[in-house]
């Protein structure tokens, strides 16, 4: 797993991408995989279930959104 540190969760791509989509791709990948805070209980436990649509891991809370993430 030495070779796929540098870009995390995008080593998959391998080498057909730019270094510097990889790592664009990585930066997206984070936030998607980074916890929200939930418009219903204010807790930070919103995550993307589906394209557009997430939930609430303590209340289940269910709303739709941005396809990618929020806050922007
Ligand atoms: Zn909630």
């Amino acid at each position: 797993m030495t070779s796929t540190k540098k870009v995390g969760s995008t080593g998959r791509f391998g080498v057909r991408y730019g270094l510097t989509v990889r790592q664009k791709v990585l930066a997206i990948e984070k936030r998607q995989k980074m916890c929200y805070e939930c418009p219903s209980c204010s807790k930070t436990a919103v995550k993307r279930v589906a394209k557009g649509i997430w939930a609430c891991n303590k209340c289940s809370h269910k709303f739709t959104g941005k396809a990618f993430y929020l806050g922007e």
